[in-house]
């Protein structure tokens, strides 16, 4: 497990403050659009990452609350970071294959769980949200 991480290319690196201790998977059909799978995303505070090469990196505006950065060189997606005002703004998720060393950090949380495909599902058990309650902890306020 490391603290630094890369796009595919290495235009785009990054470095966190904090050891990562876990991750999660997002299943929403945005996520999947997006990575072209399942987006396992490390958490991680705005204060706490440091991007080199932001310049190579461009911002999709996926919902009114968040964006989802990637490499405009190599393509890999990068991070996805909350936009909207609020306890969340500006908390980055980067995709936790973009560290340059996952090691053993444990899966512990899957989102958007009733969007999951049905032809495959993790072995472990992680804490599952639905979309009823992830919209109910992220969405801004009407
Ligand atoms: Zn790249
Ligand atoms: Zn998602």
């Amino acid at each position: 497990m490391s603290k630094s991480g890369s796009c595919l290319c290495g235009a785009v690196t990054y470095t966190l403050a904090d050891d990562p201790k876990e991750f999660g998977a997002c299943h929403c059909n945005m996520c999947r659009k997006w990575s072209g799978g399942i987006f396992l995303g490390l958490e991680a505070p705005a204060e706490t990452v440091k991007v080199d090469g932001g310049e190579h990196l461009t911002t999709y505006p996926s919902s009114p609350w968040a964006e989802r950065a990637f490499c405009k060189i190599c393509g890999s997606s990068v991070y996805y970071r909350v936009t909207a005002p609020g306890p969340h703004e500006g908390t980055y998720h980067f995709g936790v294959g973009t560290l340059n060393d996952v090691g053993d950090v444990p899966l512990t949380g899957e989102l958007f769980i009733d969007e999951k495909p049905g032809g495959y599902s993790f072995a472990q058990k992680t804490h599952q949200m639905t979309t009823e309650e992830v919209m109910a902890m992220f969405a801004p306020p009407e």
